[in-house]
């Protein structure tokens, strides 16, 4: 197990270096760590796996496995596994045939080579599946196949990129699954590229959230959910509303806002980190869950119900306030509201968070 440090990387492709933002990163992953870089499409993801690969060059800085630089090394002799979305198996190979490939190319005598494959499908669960062609399989199992081909030759490394995006809804969550779990057993520090946040939330001890060539935040799911370091953070794991707010006074880590001009006045969480003054403009992001429905006599913001969706476990609730719109999100064995009903919302601090204007 070795950790991974981008030191000061950075990309710029050069045909659009006027249009298009570079795409950079300072991170360390570390040893046996399952790290994920989440954001949306073309946000640079893919780069930064591929430049970790070796399959492209940094435009400035310096990547390092281990206390090993590997900047300027050829693919093939980083020590890598990789899985890519298109699972890129060979056709006229068999299953085992696929998977004994980097084992072949490393010339591992032929006896441990078959133990070591054997051992590999049994680890992604096709046990005996050996010598049927790949066009045999289902996508689930060719992306398993890949994963099976990736370890096999027991890398320092493993990067996925989209690995589960050809793959439909449900065996999507089933073969995440597998794959946080043979991670797990072989201990090898990964790499996963994801634009779904469930997906990044479900399998990752920590996550990158990228957006515009950059990390916005690096943290654990649970601190990227409940902290959200940036705007573009809040509305992108999970739902929220992100609602402009006015500071009034600052405590060490809490900080009392008003919502608008005549808004309700609210003792929020922050960070110590944060710096912010009485008396500045802020963010506040508001989890739909934490507004309530509540009498009208209770309520802290009242509006008007656009819009209701019956999601099974929760209803969710688009309600206009005048000045700006939230989603409200109740448990569904609560009485839904209705289009076109006034309605009153209480605000829980507890699922509240400020956020840098
Ligand atoms: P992601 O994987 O997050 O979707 P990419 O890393 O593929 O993002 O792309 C990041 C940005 O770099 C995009 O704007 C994309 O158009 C651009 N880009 C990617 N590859 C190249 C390339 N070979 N030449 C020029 N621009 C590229
Ligand atoms: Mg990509």
């Amino acid at each position: 197990m070795i950790p991974i440090r981008l030191d000061r990387v950075s990309k710029t492709y050069a045909a659009l270096a006027a249009a298009e933002p570079t795409i950079s990163a300072d991170l360390t992953i570390r040893a046996g760590e399952f790290f994920t870089l989440l954001g949306p499409s073309g946000c640079g993801k893919s780069t930064l796996l591929r430049m970790v690969a070796g399959f492209i060059a940094p435009t400035s800085g310096s990547i390092w496995f281990g206390d090993r630089e590997v900047t300027r090394l050829a693919p093939h002799k980083r020590g890598i596994g990789m899985v890519f979305q298109n699972y890129a198996l060979f056709p006229h190979l068999s299953v085992a045939e696929n998977v004994a490939y980097g084992l072949k190319m490393r010339r591992t005598a032929k006896d441990l080579r078959h133990a070591q494959v054997a051992s590999a499908l049994s680890m992604v669960g096709l046990d005996g599946l050996g010598d049927r062609s790949i066009d045999q399989l289902s996508g689930g199992q060719q992306q398993r196949v890949a994963l099976a081909r990736a370890v096999v030759i027991q890398p320092d490394l493993l990067l996925l990129d989209e690995p589960l995006s050809n793959l439909d809804a449900k065996l999507r969550e089933e073969t995440r699954t597998q794959i946080r779990e043979v991670q797990e057993r072989s201990g090898i520090t990964t790499v996963y590229v994801t634009h779904d946040q469930a997906e990044a939330m479900a399998v990752s001890d920590r996550i990158a959230v990228l957006a515009d060539g950059r990390a916005h935040q690096i943290d654990e799911p649970r601190l990227i959910y409940r902290r959200p370091a940036t705007s573009f953070v809040a509305r992108f794991i999970g739902r929220s509303n992100v609602l402009p707010v006015r500071v009034a006074a600052v405590g060490d880590d809490t900080a009392s806002v008003s919502l608008s001009e005549d808004g309700p006045a609210l003792t929020v969480p922050r960070s110590p980190a944060m710096t912010v003054a009485a008396g500045a403009t802020a963010q506040l992001s508001v989890r739909p869950q934490a507004l309530k429905l509540v009498a009208e006599s209770e309520a802290q913001l009242h509006g008007e119900v656009k819009r209701v969706e019956y999601l099974g476990a929760t209803v969710t609730a688009t309600v206009d306030l005048g000045t700006t719109t939230v989603v409200v999100s109740a448990p569904e064995r609560q009485t839904a509201p209705q289009p076109g009903e006034r309605v009153g919302l209480a605000v829980d601090e507890n699922d509240t968070w400020l956020i840098p204007q």
